[in-house]
């Protein structure tokens, strides 16, 4: 069976049986983007908790259903507009990005286009460059031509080095655009709008699977935990070759996460070791189970 990586799902607002199902389709390793969570927080104490659960609990709650779990650290583009709160939490930002488990500044980028969005984009792009860490950019959902050509230049204007950087959320009309550059483009795949598991499929019939990465972008909202196995089987079944389905959805994402340093892809070919049995600061995933334990051998 092939092995699969979802670069971008958020799955704090996710439940355990999304981690059952994603483990049982092949999902073996992970990446949650910091963002927004439905309604602006007020405190920067509560972003602090927030960045404390993706390197801590998040990822002790996929490891226990064997996936490995990574993050992205920053003040995402819509937040950025309480200038205030965004200051404060670029204090908080760098601390981060220095834990175990996380590989990227993300998800920044322009939502609205405003001025406070464009402030916020370029400051983390700079960190990035300067902690040498790869960048998920965010692409809006209105107006997303411009606003992938606006990120683009912005990207080229602080000189981060464009293999570092998957410019995400592309559709048809973007993704000529990204291509023309040397960063990765970044596909999500929605349930019933904007891009789904069919055009994927044509995209990667026409372009190829060069720096092309797809994830499901699931969220507390209308989306699929299961896109990535989802398209990746539909890929297959259209005559895409194993070999480039296996770039896409396994190798690429290894091959731009791994330049942060944080794992090394001979490591992610072992299976993830679990034992239910384990416990975070005092608590269990489990309700009074029998936990489950994993070894290789
Ligand atoms: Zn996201």
């Amino acid at each position: 069976m092939l092995k699969y990586f979802d670069p971008h799902i958020h799955m704090t607002s996710r439940t355990t049986d999304d981690y059952t199902n994603m483990y049982n389709a092949g999902v073996r390793a992970l990446i949650e983007p910091a963002f927004w969570l439905g309604q602006p927080r007020t405190h920067v104490e509560t972003f602090d908790d927030y960045f404390q659960s993706l390197v801590g609990w998040e990822k002790f709650r996929a490891s226990q259903f064997g996936i490995r779990h990574f993050c992205a650290i920053c003040i995402n583009a819509k937040e950025a507009n309480n200038e205030k709160m965004a200051d404060e939490v670029m204090e908080l930002v760098p601390r981060y990005l220095e834990k175990d488990n996380v590989v990227a500044v993300g998800e920044i980028g322009y939502d609205d286009m405003t001025e406070l969005e464009h402030k916020y984009f370029k400051k983390q792009l700079e960190l990035a460059k300067k902690m040498a860490l790869p960048v998920i950019v965010h692409t809006p959902h209105r107006d997303k031509k411009n606003g992938v050509i606006a990120s683009i230049k912005l990207v080229r204007e602080v000189g981060i080095p464009e293999d570092m950087v998957i410019i995400d959320h592309n559709t048809e009309e973007t993704l000529p655009i990204v291509l023309e550059t040397k960063m990765w483009a970044g596909h999500t795949i929605y349930p019933r709008s904007k891009m789904d598991a069919d055009r994927m499929v044509e995209l990667v019939k026409k372009y190829g699977s060069n720096r092309i990465i797809v994830n499901s972008s699931a969220d507390w909202g209308v989306s699929n935990p299961l896109a990535v196995p989802y398209t990746a089987e539909l890929m297959l079944k259209s005559g895409i070759s194993k070999e480039e389905v296996e770039k896409i959805f396994w190798r690429n994402p290894i091959e731009l996460f791994a330049k942060s340093g944080t794992f090394t892809p001979e490591e992610m070919e072992v299976e993830l070791e679990f034992d239910q049995a384990v416990l975070f600061q005092g608590n269990s995933v489990l309700r009074g189970q029998q936990p489950e334990v994993r070894k290789n051998n």
